[in-house]
Parts: C-alpha cells; structure tokens; sequence
C-alpha cells in the first residue's frame, strides 16, 4: 500500500457485469468531477474495479475504461471468491482517504457520496447508507432482510445498523482496522460493527438496478445471513445447554410424576404415543444442536487452513508497487 493520496477511492466488486461498467464509469465520474473540496478545488478520486472471476466481457471492459481514464483502475480475481472477499481485496488496493464500497448495477445513487464527504468532513469516520424504503425489492426479500436484522441483532453484542448495505464511506483508520482482521470469514458488517468509531447515517432510495440481473438468489443469502451470524455470535452455540438443562428438569418431573401415578393407580401400559413425541422431538432437537455445531466447526476448519482470501490474476493500471495479503 502506498501513502493515502487521494480523498477518495471507490471499490466496485463486479462479476459478469459487462453492460454495466460502461455506464457506471461515465454517470461516477461526472458526479465525483463536480465534488468541491473545501478549497474550491476539485476533489482526487479513483475507482477500482475487482472483477470477482467474471465469465464474460467485464475486464475487456474494465481494460477499456481505464484507457479512457487512468483514474479507474481494475484488479482481476483467479476464480469467483464472492463479493466479501472481493471487498477485501479492493480495501487492501487502494489510496484514498475515504474509501466508499458501492455496487456497480447503479442501485447506490454515486450523488449520495458528497452527503457522505460532508458528514466526514465533519468528524465522522463511518457514514453509512440507509435506505429510506426498501420498496424496489420483492416482499419476500424484504421480509427475510427485516427478520436477518432482528436476528442478528438479538444474537450479536455488535449491532449492524439495519437495512444499512456495504454502501458507505470508510475513514483510512476504519479500513486499516478492517484489513489487520486475520479471520477467512469476510462478513463485511459485521467487521464494520465490530470495528466501531465514530458513525453516523445519511438516508437514499435504492433505485432499480440498471441492467443485468443480481448475482444473489435466496440460497447465497442464506448462506451469508449463516456466515454473519457465526461470525458475530456463539449464543447458538451455547443455547444447547440451557434447553437441555429446562428439558432434563421437565423430564425428572415427568418422572416423578409417573411414579406416583403408578404406586396410587397401578401399572399404566398404553403412553406410545408419548413416548414417540418425546423420542422424535430430542432427536430433532439433538440433530439441530448437532447440525449448528458442524456449522461452527467448518468455519473454524476454514480459518485454521490460513489460505488466501482471494488470488489477484491480473491488475489494470496498478503498477507493481501493490503488497499483497498473504
Ligand atoms: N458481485 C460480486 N461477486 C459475486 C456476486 C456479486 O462481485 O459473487 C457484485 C455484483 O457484480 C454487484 C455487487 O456485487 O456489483 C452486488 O450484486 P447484486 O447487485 O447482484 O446484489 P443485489 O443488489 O441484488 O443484492
Ligand atoms: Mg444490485
């Protein structure tokens, strides 16, 4: 990492975003062109692309931007590590003093980025995106968004800001707290909750995505609300324990209870169906404390491999000055 030398340095993960970078680059750069810096200036920025193992035309057309511009820049990805590792790696290439993560689809409106200088200029070190409706996404998404939130926030001591997204502006403190986080998992959020400072919010509506078709269908969001939650949270590690001990307390009752009924009333026979109850709910049970236990063991399988959190194939307009995480 060289010196911060620019305000301002956007980190645009992409994967098969083609149709998408052109656009993006001319409506961005218009925007951060008429940014004024408190000295009437023209403020410094640059955009990095990460291209996340695209199948298609993005680097051609990330090659073709930054031949227009020197100040957007691209690094190229081995394979699709997802779009949290892809973040990493953008905080770990680039200059600015601030450094804003926003998608490339154009749902985060780039004008919102001067609110977010403003509140930095003022003393904040995180200023975060919320948006004030959540009206362009389906019902089911925003239901299941809604309720990951509360979970999350009912099982974890670091609150994510809801429907907050990884649209925000990153002090230079914040993003090398960020990147001294040895963990594989790369839930950005939840880092970003965890790092603390000083934050605050500015309010936008999410506009449609341009074009293109998003890259997370419900499966992929499942499986990320799984890696927030294990990463901010041991309470469902250790909920087991409290269940066991109310249900063991329910079953020596139980069996007091039988007891006495049998010594008053005599040898009772028929109870399968109480018996099957009993036995397929602690087996259920056991089963799902079992299953959460796997969850928390593979992570911690990933973490003790200590592999890369993402391969660079290819850097456009970087030079050769970049360290690179190992
Ligand atoms: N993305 C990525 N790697 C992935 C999936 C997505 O870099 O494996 C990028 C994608 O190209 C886009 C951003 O992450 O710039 C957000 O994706 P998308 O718009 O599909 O998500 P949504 O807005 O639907 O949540
Ligand atoms: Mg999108």
């Amino acid at each position: 990492m060289e010196e911060a030398s620019l305000t301002l340095s956007l980190i645009v993960p992409v994967k098969n975003e083609e149709a998408a970078i052109g656009p993006f680059v001319s409506r961005v750069s218009a925007v951060l062109d008429a940014l004024r810096a408190p000295d009437g200036g023209g403020e410094s920025w640059e955009i990095l692309f990460i291209d996340d193992g695209s199948q298609d035309a993005t680097l051609a057309a990330i090659c073709a931007a930054n031949a227009r511009d020197a100040r957007v820049r691209g690094l190229s990805l081995s394979r699709n590590f997802g779009k949290e590792a892809a973040l990493s790696a953008g905080l770990d290439h680039v200059r600015g003093r601030t450094v804003v993560p926003i998608d490339v689809d154009l749902q985060d409106p780039p004008e919102v980025i001067g609110d977010m200088l403003a509140k930095w200029r003022e003393g904040y070190e995180v200023v975060y995106g919320v948006r004030r409706n959540r009206m362009t996404d389906s019902l089911p998404k925003r239901l299941t968004a809604d309720l990951y939130y509360r979970a999350h926030n009912w099982l974890s001591m670091d609150k994510i800001p809801e429907h907050a997204g990884d649209f925000r502006l990153l002090d230079r403190k914040v993003v090398d707290v960020i990147r001294k986080m040895p963990e594989r998992n790369r839930f950005m959020k939840g880092l970003f909750a965890w790092s603390g400072f000083r934050q605050t919010a500015v309010e936008y509506d999410r506009a449609e995505r341009m074009v293109g078709e998003t890259k997370f269908n419900y499966w992929k969001l499942w499986t990320l609300a799984i890696d927030g939650i294990t990463s901010a949270s041991t309470v469902p590690l250790r909920v087991w324990s409290y269940l066991g001990a109310v249900i063991a307390i329910i079953a020596l009752g139980y069996a007091g209870f039988l007891a006495i009924r049998t010594i008053v009333s005599g040898i009772d026979v028929p109870g399968y169906a109480s018996i099957m109850v009993a036995t397929l709910f602690l087996g259920g049970v056991q089963l799902l404390s079992l299953g959460i236990l796997g969850e928390y063991v593979g992570r911690i399988l990933v973490e003790t491999k200590h592999r890369p959190i993402y391969v660079v194939r290819e850097r456009i307009g970087m030079g050769d000055a970049h360290s690179e995480r190992q």
